[in-house]
């Protein structure tokens, strides 16, 4: 007789996690054209598992609530019981919500990453042959960005032009030495050891595991030496503190290995945020992990993604020490709602990326391999299909289906 287990939720166990072999997954399907999107992505994650595991691995998908779906039928953008599951199963995937105009959350995306203390931003960005591109070598972009996300000029602190708390900052300041003009609103940047070192640390223990050549520090520590620059100087601390055995700095790279990293070190090194667009631009092949502040991360990420082809293929994830969400970087593209039209490209790499933080990479592997082989193919969406000659358009659910027709 068959018998069927029952899912179970991840657990942690002495700071590692365990995933059932049926494990409980949440999903926020999103807003505007997250249903879409969504259902694409679940039948594609779902299949390759299949193929994969053969039966043996599944998800079990737990429906949360978020965004205009859960503000229509509870009257809250973000119920407290999707807070719990979120926290209480560990791995979500999201599509993408709406902002809520006229008070309350200033974004949910940016609650979410607060309440659950999301701190690492990651987004890889490589190239799939075929994507139009702006740039005449994109296949020597394959780059992943840790994106600190909670600090920085995102921690909102910031005070309106003419506030009494805005005149009083500057008064303070004023006691300082520092003149502001009377008429400015201010922002507050802050960056702290803490929160700049276990980002560095978790990028520098993904270009470990995955066998990275180097992690790069970016930076605008030229001109902000106790924000920036400190990050800068934490990033490398963490490296020589806590992994010495596994890293070598540029300089050391100079001064004592003429050049060339001792085999199996990943050198660590550090360039301005301004020099590193132009180097992205021009030699993206020399970089592989970056890991970087708030604000230069948003900006990076993005030009980035737009190297290879733009945001609608581009996955990303919100990371904590022990819960995560992987989400669509673009947003709802509400024109398209319910057209079964846009790409769901950016939400089944996404899905990628969390099958790859499960340990399920036989399956997220089976995925990238059947994604770029569709578009190889040039069956594709209207974003990338009106960039491409000859190309074949599909719909949301026949690229998902075109897919799943590569993988068998
Ligand atoms: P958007 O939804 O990203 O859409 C901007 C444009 O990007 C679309 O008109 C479309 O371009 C293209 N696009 C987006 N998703 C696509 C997909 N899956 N496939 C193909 N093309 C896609 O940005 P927005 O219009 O500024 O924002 C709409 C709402 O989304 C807002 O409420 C915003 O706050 C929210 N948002 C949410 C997130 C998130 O949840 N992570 C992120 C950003 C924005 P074309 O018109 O050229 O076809």
């Amino acid at each position: 007789m068959k018998t069927t287990t029952e899912a179970q939720k991840i657990i942690f166990k002495d700071g590692k996690m365990v995933v059932p072999n049926k494990v409980l997954i949440p999903f926020i399907e999103g807003d505007g054209t997250g249903p879409d999107i969504w259902k694409a992505t679940k039948k594609v994650l779902d299949a390759a598992i299949k193929i994969a595991f053969k039966g043996e691995r599944e998800i079990s998908w737990v429906e949360v609530l978020a965004g205009q779906k859960a503000f229509d039928s509870t009257k809250d953008w973000l119920p407290k019981e999707t807070i719990e599951k979120v926290k209480d199963l560990k791995v979500s995937i999201k599509g993408p919500l709406t902002t809520p105009t006229g008070g309350g959350i200033r974004s949910l995306n940016v609650a979410l990453r607060q309440i659950f203390d999301l701190y690492a931003c990651v987004r890889p960005v490589r190239y799939f042959e075929g994507v139009s591109s702006p740039v005449k070598k994109p296949e020597l972009v394959d780059l992943i960005i840790f994106r600190e996300n909670i600090e920085d000029v995102y921690s909102g602190i910031e005070f309106k032009k003419d506030t009494k708390e805005v005149k009083s900052l500057i008064d303070f300041l004023k006691s300082l030495g520092h003149t502001v003009r009377a008429d400015s609103g201010i922002g507050i940047k802050p960056i702290s050891e803490f929160g700049s070192k276990r980002l560095v640390r978790k990028a520098i223990q993904y270009a470990i595991q995955n066998k990275k050549p180097s992690v790069t520090l970016v930076h605008k520590g030229n001109i902000q030496k106790f924000t920036e620059g400190a990050f800068c100087e934490w990033g490398y601390e963490v490296a020589s503190d806590e992994f010495c055995d596994e890293t070598v700095s540029e300089k050391e790279l100079y001064e004592e290995h003429n050049g060339t990293a001792p085999s199996g070190k990943i050198i660590i090194k550090d360039r301005i945020a301004d020099n590193m667009f132009q180097q992205l631009l021009i030699r993206p092949n020399e970089y592989s992990v970056i890991a970087t502040t708030n604000l230069n991360g948003d900006y990076l990420s993005d030009a980035c993604a737009a190297q290879v082809g733009g945001l609608g293929i581009a996955p990303g994830a919100n990371i904590g020490d022990e819960i995560a969400i992987f989400e669509a970087t673009h947003g709802t593209a509400p024109k398209y709602a319910n057209q079964d039209k846009v790409n769901p490209g950016s939400m089944i790499l996404s899905g990628v990326m969390m099958l790859e933080h499960l340990g399920w990479n036989e399956a997220g592997e089976l995925i990238n391999k059947a994604f770029a082989k569709t578009i190889k193919q040039k069956r594709v969406t209207y974003d990338l299909e009106r960039q491409m000659t000859g190309a074949t358009l599909l719909k949301t659910s026949q690229f998902a289906d075109a897919i799943i027709e590569n993988m068998l």
